[in-house]
């Protein structure tokens, strides 16, 4: 029979096995070191990127900084990626976009702007000066041209101006927007216009037009910054994920900062982001969220998944980081204070 005076007494038993569990437990699950300062960031430029990210990390600056003048190498650099030398849209005309993020919340986002050179610097701007989280178009360069940015003439890099003579020699000029109506019935389900960027080369790398970058201060806070000019040869006024907050930027400060890279269409479609982040604040580590992400845009895009490139890039408050791609190609940059490097990251498909 259970009396109540057996009842105290197992209670008993169990709350002190259960104490000295518990302080077993604190004494035997060491807490993982954090490791800080910490940037990273996207492709190989990231390298060079980080370097200026470091500057300020390794003086005990704020990550803030760190990811605004890290990115700002890559917009000064003047190829085909990135900034005012990129590759064009179809109608000839660089069009940039870029976000930040930092660890209070705040954040700024720029799109469609033409002829400034660090898009990065206004977002932040944007974010610093205004009340709104996003600028667009004329706006966004009027309030540049405010803000003191010069207004820039548009000239193409080498590289890009060759790149879009090819580009119109194959005359693919057409428009990508499908005729619904001439669709049967029941195949307007997906909105699916083929892949955008990055396009397959015929080395079979992976371009690329973006760097992200996420980092933590020696305070252990978190920053984020995107910028792109977004996929070349777009149609005008496109934007891709990289200007959208949760999209292809995101940073809570309690759980860690994800960037993401790629098809920028397919990575709104999971607000990829944002999804890396809620899945490290159920306990995965940046390399499993990064690639539960990756899997939910293959479910989504089923056969088709094998034609675009999408990739995510994380931290968590522990400095651990992660990656995952959908196809090989796929390499990050990280700097910490006894790491410098290049890494390929994980991926499903060749
Ligand atoms: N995500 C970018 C976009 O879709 C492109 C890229 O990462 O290369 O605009």
């Amino acid at each position: 029979m259970f009396n109540r005076r057996k009842f105290i007494k197992t209670s008993a038993i169990s709350s002190l096995a259960l104490a000295i569990n518990k302080s077993a437990a604190c004494t035997s699950k060491k807490k993982p070191t954090t490791v800080k300062p910490v940037v990273i960031s996207t492709w190989d430029a990231g390298l060079r990127a980080n370097k200026a990210a470091w500057d300020v990390l390794k003086d005990g600056g704020r990550a803030l900084d760190a990811v605004e003048k890290g990115v700002m190498v890559t917009e000064s650099e003047q190829n085909c990626c990135v900034g005012l030398g990129a590759n064009p849209d179809r109608d000839g005309f660089v069009t940039l976009d870029a976000s930040i993020m930092d660890e209070f919340s705040n954040c700024g986002s720029v799109a469609f702007l033409e002829r400034i050179k660090h898009p990065i610097s206004v977002a932040r701007r944007v974010m610093e000066k205004t009340p709104h989280v996003m600028l667009v178009g004329s706006g966004a360069q009027q309030f540049a041209v405010a803000e003191g940015f010069p207004l820039e003439e548009q000239k193409l890099s080498t590289d890009a101006e060759k790149n879009y003579e090819n580009w119109l020699k194959k005359s693919e000029y057409k428009p990508p927007a499908i005729n619904i109506e001439s669709l049967p019935a029941g195949k307007v389900d997906k909105q699916d216009h083929g892949p955008f960027a990055p396009k397959k080369l015929e080395n079979g790398e992976w371009n690329h037009d973006t760097i992200g970058m996420v980092a933590m201060d020696a305070n252990g806070n978190l920053s984020g910054s995107c910028t792109t000019s977004g996929a070349g040869f777009k149609m005008r006024g496109r934007l891709g994920d990289s200007p959208i907050i949760g999209a292809g930027l995101f940073v809570d400060n309690e759980v860690g900062a994800c960037t993401a890279t790629g098809q920028g269409e397919d990575v709104i479609r999971v607000a990829g982001s944002h999804t890396v982040v809620e899945l490290m604040r159920q306990g995965l580590s940046p390399e499993a969220a990064c690639k539960n992400a990756v899997e939910r845009i293959m479910r989504i895009k089923g056969e088709k998944a094998k034609d675009i490139q999408v990739a995510f890039l994380a931290v968590n408050k522990n400095g651990e980081v992660g990656a995952y791609a959908i196809h090989k190609g796929f390499s990050y940059a990280m700097k910490t204070n006894n790491r410098e490097e290049l890494v390929n990251a994980k991926y499903i498909m060749d």
